[in-house]
């Protein structure tokens, strides 16, 4: 039976998680790597892809019961795994349905952004054009409030299904009570929140053709401005009007982030530090889009994190604005 020291002092021995009945294989020591974008990660001591939502609750409940912390991953996309993994069990839902009505969209948490995107325009339903490209699941988008061209999740979302693992129940929430703002949401940092499928409802019809038509030439655009390869895509969030130019370090201010217009992006001031190309390890900041860190060999979170101070501490040195980490780094 495997034992991990927890906190260097106590020792906690772990029931294997494969002792409990589920229909979904329970398998250790899955390296996390493949299941990013970034490539990035160890081995997860428990790893599980659920297909059912039933299926995900009684994994979350058990590892619950065992005293195992739990992770959810959906597409991998805006997350950096650690060298040694993850010391709990992952939990990958394989929730994939999508159900379109006459103007919205339900879809499961492990559907792909892609699928809900082309649904939309198989169904002449207008608003998620400019998503084309954005890569990541449902689960993913919703707990990090994902935008591009202007839309974001909060503009379309109107309910969300979730379990709630420490109150032991499903509930509905409004997109009010998801309390969105810039890259956030109310599910950001509650790990006993699992999103099980969230309802997009749409204002607007516009015909099939039309809609691809206008993705093809944002997808042209988004491929030329991004870099392609292993990456997380934007590694901090941009910050905020009032931000820049009261010269607040960000956190530091009781500011809505909601209220503060965009302006200045996180890539520019990196770029303006004269960063682009540099390299750490395995890591490199994109010469193409300043804001992508690219794993071009055999990164590390340790590498990454060293990057992240870098670039920390000369956008701060150079024009007194604290960045902040949009993708999730999660410890081991
Ligand atoms: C090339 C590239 C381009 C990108 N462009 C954009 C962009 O234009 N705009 C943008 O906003 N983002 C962008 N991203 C970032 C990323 O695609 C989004 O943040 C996306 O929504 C993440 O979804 P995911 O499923 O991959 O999340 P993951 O990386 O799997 O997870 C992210 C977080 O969400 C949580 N989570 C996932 N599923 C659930 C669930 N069911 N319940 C509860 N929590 C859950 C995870 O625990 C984790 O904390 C880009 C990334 C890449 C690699």
């Amino acid at each position: 039976m495997p034992t991990f020291a927890r906190r260097g002092k106590t020792k906690i021995q772990y029931k294997t998680m494969k002792q409990a009945k589920f229909s979904t294989p329970v398998r250790e020591n899955v390296v996390l790597a493949p299941y990013t974008s970034f490539n990035i990660g160890g081995p997860a001591r428990f790893f599980a892809e659920p297909k059912t939502q039933e299926e995900c609750i009684s994994l979350m409940e058990e590892a619950r019961h065992q005293r195992i912390k739990v992770f959810i991953l959906g597409g991998g996309t805006n997350t950096l795994f650690h060298d040694k993994g993850f010391r709990g069990l992952v939990i990958r839902p394989q929730l994939k349905k999508v159900c379109v009505t006459e103007n919205s969209i339900i879809a499961e948490s492990g559907a792909p952004i892609a699928q809900v995107v082309q649904a939309a325009a198989k169904h002449s339903l207008s608003g998620l054009e400019g998503w084309i490209g954005l890569p990541g699941t449902v689960g993913g988008a919703v707990r990090g409030n994902a935008g591009a061209n202007g839309v974001e999740t909060k503009d379309l979302l109107t309910s969300a299904t979730i379990f709630d693992l420490k109150k032991n129940r499903i509930e509905e929430y409004s997109q009010k009570n998801l309390k969105f703002s810039y890259r956030h949401s109310f599910i950001k940092n509650k790990p006993e929140l699992l999103l099980l499928s969230a309802t997009f409802t749409f204002q607007k019809k516009l015909e099939t053709k039309k809609q691809q038509e206008i993705m093809k030439e944002i997808l042209t655009k988004r491929l030329s401005s991004q870099p392609k390869g292993k990456n997380a895509g934007c590694m901090f969030t941009n910050p905020t009007r009032v931000h820049a130019n009261r010269r607040v370090p960000w956190g530091k201010t009781s500011v809505d982030p909601d209220s503060a217009q965009l302006c200045i992006s996180a890539g520019k001031l990196i770029d303006e530090c004269g960063l682009k190309g540099t390299r750490i390890g395995g890591i490199e900041i994109s010469t193409i889009h300043a804001n992508f860190l690219q794993n071009i060999g055999a990164a590390t979170q340790k590498d990454v994190l060293s990057m992240i101070t870098l670039i920390k501490k000369n956008v701060y040195n150079m024009r007194k604005i604290r960045l902040h980490e949009e993708v999730q780094v999660v410890e081991y």
